[in-house]
């Protein structure tokens, strides 16, 4: 028999597969243009609006108007949040918003990769992280949902960036109200004493990473026990930023 006909067999199986199945956009599940597989399409793509120039240089809320000067917004003037910086890829609606209700909700795990490496772009390139976290679920909450977004998104960030991840270090301990049926003030109160570490840390750079941030309640609150925990610096990342 002739060497290599065994590779050959499988690469012709591997093109009649994606003859079948040709790779498809995760988010409107059109067919693909020819190589991009594990992306979203032109169109979608298109639809994501891009944090503004004009944001908070700390939490990254987007400024209304024109102009692109980022300094600080008056809530993190009055109160510097515990965090150091949000990175954030778009703005927390259209096509955006669907792609991470899509992706929480109808369970589109699938999303997990195309979602995680424009989130991973987003994160500026010198910074210095010995940590990846994902913000916790409960555990109830987990079992409803079977899977944990952030944790999905920060192990598509770690692996990309060659990163540590730790999922097991920052744990929900109480069930929350959902955050997003509380008024702005009462969320706070809401997540006092829900995180906790289940180990001391000793001066690692961490790396925070959520779907979305709204208020900023929750980014805040766990940044805070990993920095009492003995975390060096907190840095956060999300897919999705809420002009709140
Ligand atoms: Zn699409
Ligand atoms: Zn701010």
């Amino acid at each position: 028999m002739e060497m290599g006909g065994f590779p050959r067999l499988k690469q012709s199986a591997v093109q009649l597969f994606k003859l079948i199945f040709p790779p498809a956009c995760p988010l409107c599940l059109g067919t693909l243009p020819s190589k991009g597989a594990g992306d979203f399409c032109p169109t979608c793509l298109a639809g994501f609006k891009p944090l503004p120039k004009a944001h908070c240089s700390c939490c990254s809320l987007p400024f209304a108007g024109a102009g692109n000067s980022s300094h600080l917004c008056s809530r993190c003037l009055k109160k510097p949040p515990p965090y150091t910086q949000v990175y954030a890829f778009g703005l927390y609606e259209d096509s955006l918003r669907e792609a991470v209700h899509q992706f929480k909700f109808n369970r589109k795990v699938g999303l997990d990769r195309s979602l995680g490496r424009l989130l991973e772009q987003s994160i500026g390139s010198d910074l210095n992280i010995d940590l990846v976290v994902p913000v916790p679920l409960q555990r109830k909450r987990l079992q409803q949902r079977s899977y944990n977004q952030a944790l999905l998104l920060a192990r598509e960030v770690a692996r990309t960036r060659s990163y540590t991840m730790d999922a097991g270090l920052l744990v929900k301990t109480k069930e929350t109200a959902l955050q997003h049926d509380l008024p702005a003030r009462e969320r706070e109160k809401n997540l006092h004493g829900a995180f906790r570490l289940e180990r001391q840390l000793s001066g690692e750079d961490v790396l925070l990473i959520d779907d979305v941030m709204t208020t900023g309640a929750t980014v805040a609150a766990c940044s805070q026990v990993l920095l009492a925990g003995g975390a060096g610096s907190v840095n956060v990342a999300v897919m999705a930023r809420a002009a709140r």
